[in-house]
This record gives structure tokens, sequence and C-alpha cells, in this order.
């Protein structure tokens, strides 16, 4: 059986590229980047010209690249280092209710910690409202969270508003752009936000790496501490190898993106109207998108069943639902944006990415529209 991935926006293959380079790192450069030594050197110069590929991806300048173990670990490198740099009159961190659970969760620590945590809603189409951001930043913010792609329905959030209304009040601003970045254009300068957060495997490269880009002179406290690496922002020796790889994805990333983005485009909408075209199928996130993801919602369905289904047949879907402690939560993305219960628990998100064929998606849309029929006619001779 040839199996279909439609499921990117949670992990990329790696490249074939980025392994050829990895491999060759791990081979040849076995230095610690810190040793001053010839071999140490090696790793070095290797660490420093991923960082200025990566930063070269979002318009930023090298030195001010932190590499993390994870996108995770840069939005809480992120959160929770700029508000502990934060003066003790602003205690307030305000964040979307559509964020990932490494913002959505750091938050929840600070609020354990006493500070004041404010949630901003979502419209329905899945853009954060601006509206209600304006009415919870004020001058005792440290700081405002908002994502630039969402990781769930793909829609792109207006964060250049968002920053100029967290400036008029003199918080900072932090923007997780781990689902963005290699899917559109990134430019740190342009957004005019603080701390922007970045994954490897977001975008062919290796699971395991991050970066934190954080604005030159931005007061930040370190969670890891050890040794001086990072610029005594991030302690622990390299992951080399894997710095390596996020290096040679930026730069592939930056050079092919927009051949890419139209590709990968045409396919999503090419699969969206098949997918649309099924009795009680809505698109979940009607701003606008980046070009591989499509949420949707099938009346009357268990979205988790529907996964199961497709695994059957070979294709590999995901539900904005995470399994906690045993129970089924719908995804807080959705709920977020004020959609149904019902409609949250039958939705399943398709995200497309390099290796996507025309045919692999039509065999895709078949299935769906079979697995959603069987679904409902089981339920029918139940009911
Ligand atoms: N932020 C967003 C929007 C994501 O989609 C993800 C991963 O799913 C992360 C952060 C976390 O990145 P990582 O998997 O590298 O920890």
């Amino acid at each position: 059986m040839e199996r279909i991935y439609l499921d990117h926006n949670a992990t990329t293959p790696l490249d074939p590229r980025v392994f050829e380079t990895m491999a060759a790192i791990l081979r040849a450069v076995t230095g610690n980047p810190s040793s001053l030594h010839w071999f140490g050197q090696q790793a070095r110069a290797t660490v420093e010209d991923a960082r200025s590929r990566v930063a070269a991806l979002v318009g930023a300048s090298p030195p001010e690249v932190v590499f993390t173990g994870s996108g995770t670990e840069a939005d809480n490198l992120a959160l929770r280092g700029l508000a502990a740099a934060a003066p003790a009159s602003r205690r307030k961190v305000v964040v979307s209710a559509i964020e990932h659970h490494a913002v959505v969760n750091s938050a929840k620590a600070l609020a354990e910690e006493g500070w004041t945590v404010e949630t901003v809603r979502a419209f329905p189409d899945g853009l954060v409202d601006l509206d209600d951001l304006r009415a919870r930043v004020d001058d005792r913010t440290a700081l405002v969270a908002v994502m630039l792609a969402n990781n769930e329905t793909g829609v792109i959030q207006p964060v250049v508003e968002v920053a100029r209304l967290a400036r008029e009040h003199g918080a900072a601003v932090h923007c997780d752009a781990v689902q963005a970045a290699g899917k559109i254009a990134v430019d740190v300068r342009a957004l005019d936000v603080d701390t922007l957060a970045l994954s490897a495997h977001k975008l062919y490269g290796p699971q395991g790496v991050g970066a934190l880009w954080v604005k030159r002179g931005t007061r930040m406290k370190a969670l890891i501490r050890g040794g001086s690496q990072e610029r005594n922002r991030r302690a622990g020796t390299e992951n080399v190898a894997g710095i390596a790889g996020f290096g040679h994805a930026a730069e592939i990333a930056r050079e092919e993106r927009e051949a890419e983005a139209l590709r990968q485009g045409t396919l999503r909408d090419l699969l969206e109207a098949r997918l649309l075209a099924l009795p009680g199928a809505r698109r979940n996130g009607d701003g606008p998108r980046v070009p591989n993801t499509v949420n949707v919602s099938f009346e009357g369905t268990e979205a988790e069943s529907l996964l199961m289904a497709l695994d059957l047949m070979g294709i590999a879907v995901s539900t904005g639902a995470a399994c906690a402690a045993g129970a089924i939560e719908p995804s807080h993305v959705l709920r977020g944006m004020g959609l149904p219960r019902a409609r949250v628990q039958g939705s399943v998100r398709f995200s497309v990415g390099r290796g996507t064929t025309e045919a692999a998606l039509l065999r895709a849309a078949a299935a769906v529209a079979e697995v959603v029929e069987r679904q409902r006619s089981r339920d029918r001779v139940r009911a």
C-alpha cells in the first residue's frame, strides 16, 4: 500500500539534502564549539554558518538567533524569559486563545506563579480579535504573545497590528512563527516584534532543534543555566549536526519557498474543493492562510474515528484534539474561535507538503468521502 502523508504541520520529513549535510557533519565535525583548539573551531564555524542561514530566513542578524532544543523551548524561553526580566510594575501577560500549547502552558505556569494572564479571543474565521486585545493590554502588561500562523487552521494573524498595540503600552511582543517560516515570507523587522520562535522539523529539518530570535538589546532571562553558550541565553553544548541541518533546511526553504507555496497552494485548493463538496462539510478558518493547510469539519462525525479509518487506508491526517489523561480534549484552538463542540469534534486537519502529488490528493479526497459516508451510514443504522 502506498502511504499518503498529509500531516506536514505535525512534522515534515527530513529533506534528503539536509540528511546528507547532517551525516557529513556527524562524521567529520567532532569538537565542542566552546573548545579553543582546531576541533572546537570546526564545530564553532559549523554552528555560526547555520546561524547565518537561519537568520537570513527571517531577515534577522545572526547574533540575534539563539538555538534551542525545540520550538517549544523557544516559546518557553520567550514567555518566561521576557516575563522574568520585566519591571516589577508589569505583572500581566496577554496571549491569544489560539496559541500552541507551548505558549498556552508557559502562560499557565506564569499564572501559577502569580502573574495575571489574560486570553484574547478569536473570531470564527480564525483571526484574533484586535479589539479584545486592545481592551486587555495596558501599562501593567509585560508581554503579549500572538502567533504568526496557526498550526490547526493555517490562518495568518495580524501580528503587525498586535505589535503596534502592544508598543503603545510599552509591552514586549513574542511571536510564534513555527508554522509560518518556510511557508510564507517572515521578516522580523517588518513584524516589529521582540522575539520570534522557529522549529527545524516544520521546515524539512531535524526534530529536536529550534531557535528563538531575540531582538538586539532585549532584556530576557535565561531558563537553562550552565555555560555561556548562545551568548548566555541558553546554556548547554550545542547540537552541532542538528543545528547544521536546521541551517541547510532554512536555506532551502528560503530558495524554494515561493515556487513551493504556489504548487502546494494549488494542491491544497484542489483538495479543499473536493472536501467541501461533501455534504455537511465546512472549512474551519476563513481568514488568510498559509498555502498548505486546510481544516474541515464533517458534520455528525467523530474526527478520531475518521483518522483511524483513513490510517487503515494508508492516509495520515490529524485532528486538533489531544489525548489528555485518557480523555479526548476537543481542540482549544477551534473552541477558542467560538466553534460549537460538535463541529470541533468532527474536524480534521490536512496539511500538504513538498512530497505531495495531485494523484495522491485525489486518492485521499476519495478516501475521505468514503470514510465519512461509512461513519454516517453506520450511525444511521444505530439510530
Ligand atoms: N508552535 C507551533 C505553532 C507549533 O505548531 C509547534 C509544533 O507543533 C510548536 C510551537 C512546537 O515546536 P516543537 O515541536 O519544535 O517543540
